[in-house]
């Protein structure tokens, strides 16, 4: 995880290493355990933070994750489509540059607000905390949080969600959720995505992937769809709708 590939320190956080930051420290290299510990401690009360939030306004935090162009946008354009006005839905964008995936979303009518990470491989909390004073969630139902593209360390960083969906698209391979064991653990749903192209392919076998997820000794869903085609669409938005009902009460 972060540990080792350096991006702990994003551009939410990076405040607090920094001079006058109560993570800040000098030259002694054995304190850059405790300066991690630190950081994800902070991450953590931040993630809290924004689950009261969510919590305060009836709304149902989602954190989409995936490889890039697996299709978590596509699938966010349809769901908005196939919803429609009965529930209002906002979104939060994460990718290193461009407001591309934002301005998709808000041709749709739906607000969205887009991260745009820089370098960092992964939203976190600080991060999001920070969109949400950008957007109002009265009366929102659904918030989709699309995590940056990559199968590894946004599954390490609590943003506040209250469910994790993961997608695997069928190009990928059916055996993705082997190789990165931590990101399909975390899922609360697995989405087969672009299932349009199995036939296509020939070489993607959904019951792999759904065997591979079971090795993790997970039980979350799993379930093929296609945005382009809707296939799959119902059974997604039923987990969609069963999710919203068990949403937590407003709290204030
Ligand atoms: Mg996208």
């Amino acid at each position: 995880m972060c540990d080792t590939c350096g991006c702990n320190i994003t551009p939410g956080n990076e405040k607090l290493v920094e001079p006058g930051g109560h993570l800040h420290t000098t030259s002694h290299g054995t304190e850059s355990v405790e300066v991690l510990k630190g950081l994800l401690d902070a991450n953590d009360r931040a993630a809290q933070h924004n689950r009261t939030h969510f919590d305060r306004h009836g709304t149902l935090a989602i954190n989409l994750m995936s490889s890039p162009g697996a299709g978590k946008t596509a699938l966010l354009e349809a769901t908005i489509d196939a919803l429609g006005a009965d529930t209002k839905i906002a979104v939060i964008e994460g990718d290193l540059a461009t407001e591309n995936d934002a301005a998709r979303i808000r041709e749709r009518g739906v607000t969205a607000i887009q991260i745009a990470t820089g370098s960092a491989c992964h939203l976190d909390a600080h991060m999001v905390h920070t969109a949400l004073h950008e957007l109002d969630l009265d009366g929102v139902d659904v918030l989709f949080i699309e995590n940056v593209g990559n199968l590894v360390c946004p599954a390490s960083f609590d943003l506040g969600q209250h469910l994790n969906v993961t997608l695997v698209s069928t190009p990928e391979g059916h055996d993705k959720p082997a190789k990165y064991p931590v990101m399909f653990r975390a899922a609360d749903l697995v989405l087969i995505s672009k299932s349009d192209l199995i036939d296509v392919l020939g070489d993607f076998d959904p019951a792999v992937a759904e065997g591979c997820v079971r090795d993790l000794a997970s039980a979350a869903p799993v379930f093929r769809l296609s945005a382009r085609s809707g296939d799959g669409m119902d059974i997604w938005l039923d987990w969609l709708a069963a999710s919203r009902e068990r949403r937590p009460d407003k709290t204030a």
